[in-house]
C-alpha cells in the first residue's frame, strides 16, 4: 500500500553542487588545454570588481591577451567598460541566478576561439555569498572587499573567505578620509585563514596592483 504521506528527501544541494563540480573539472582541463590562466573574481556590487579589472587589464594589455566574462543579472555595464580598454568581452545575463556556475561559463565560452587569449577574468556576480559556493574552473578565486563597505565584509563572510586564494581589499585610497582600519580588516582574514593572501590595492591610482599580478603569476 503506498503511503500518501511518503516523504522523500532529496538533498538537491547535493546534487545541485556535486554536477556543478563535475563541469568545473571539465571547464578546468579544457583552460588547462589552451594554456590559459582564469581568475574568478568574486565580491558585493560596488566593491570595485570591474575598477580591478581595468586596472589589471591596462598593465597586461602589453604581454598578455585577455579575455573578460561578466557576470550579472541583466545589464552589460561591467563588459561595456571593460571592453572600452581593447580587451574581448563575453556577457553571460543570469537573468534571476545571483552567482555564476561552471556550466553558465561553459555555454558562455561556446564558440569563443580560447586560442586566442592568455588569461581570462571572469566577473561573477555581485554578491559576496553564494558565488564561491560554485567552482567554474578557474585557476584561482580573488574575494573583493573594499573599505566603503564598512568593517565587518570579512567577519560577516568566513565561508567565502575560506574558499578564496587571495583576498584583496580596494579603494585604499578611501582608507584615511573613513577612517577605515585596513590592518583590522587584514587580520580578521588572518583569523579565518592565516595563510591567506591578502593584497592591500586602489584599483584607481593603480598602488598594490603590479604585487597583486605578480602573485598571480601574470
Ligand atoms: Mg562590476
Ligand atoms: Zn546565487
Amino acid at each position: 500500500m503506498t503511503d500518501p504521506h511518503k516523504t522523500v528527501n532529496i538533498n538537491i544541494r547535493q546534487d545541485l553542487f556535486g554536477a556543478n563540480e563535475d563541469a568545473a573539472s571539465l571547464n578546468a582541463d579544457l583552460f588547462k588545454k589552451h594554456g590559459i590562466t582564469v581568475i574568478d573574481i568574486m565580491g558585493s556590487v560596488g566593491t570595485g570588481k570591474t575598477q580591478l579589472i581595468e586596472a589589471m587589464c591596462d598593465r597586461l594589455h602589453e604581454r598578455h591577451r585577455i579575455l573578460m566574462v561578466a557576470g550579472d543579472l541583466a545589464t552589460n555595464i561591467d563588459a561595456d567598460r571593460v571592453g572600452s580598454h581593447g580587451v574581448d568581452t563575453v556577457q553571460i545575463n543570469t537573468g534571476t541566478a545571483c552567482h555564476l556556475d561552471a556550466r553558465m561559463v561553459r555555454v558562455a565560452l561556446t564558440d569563443i576561439d580560447l586560442s586566442k587569449y592568455d588569461v581570462v577574468f571572469i566577473e561573477n556576480v555581485g554578491n559576496l555569498i553564494c558565488p564561491a559556493g560554485y567552482s567554474l574552473g578557474a585557476d584561482k578565486k580573488i574575494v573583493v572587499v573594499s573599505v566603503t563597505e564598512g568593517p565587518y565584509m570579512i567577519r560577516k563572510h568566513p565561508l567565502t573567505i575560506k574558499r578564496a586564494d587571495m583576498i584583496v581589499i580596494n579603494k585604499i585610497d578611501l582608507a584615511e578620509i573613513l577612517e577605515f582600519d585596513v590592518d583590522a580588516l587584514v587580520k580578521d582574514v588572518r583569523e579565518v585563514d592565516a595563510n591567506l593572501s591578502v593584497h592591500k590595492v586602489s584599483s584607481k591610482t593603480g598602488v598594490g596592483i603590479p604585487e597583486l599580478l605578480d602573485s598571480l603569476g601574470l
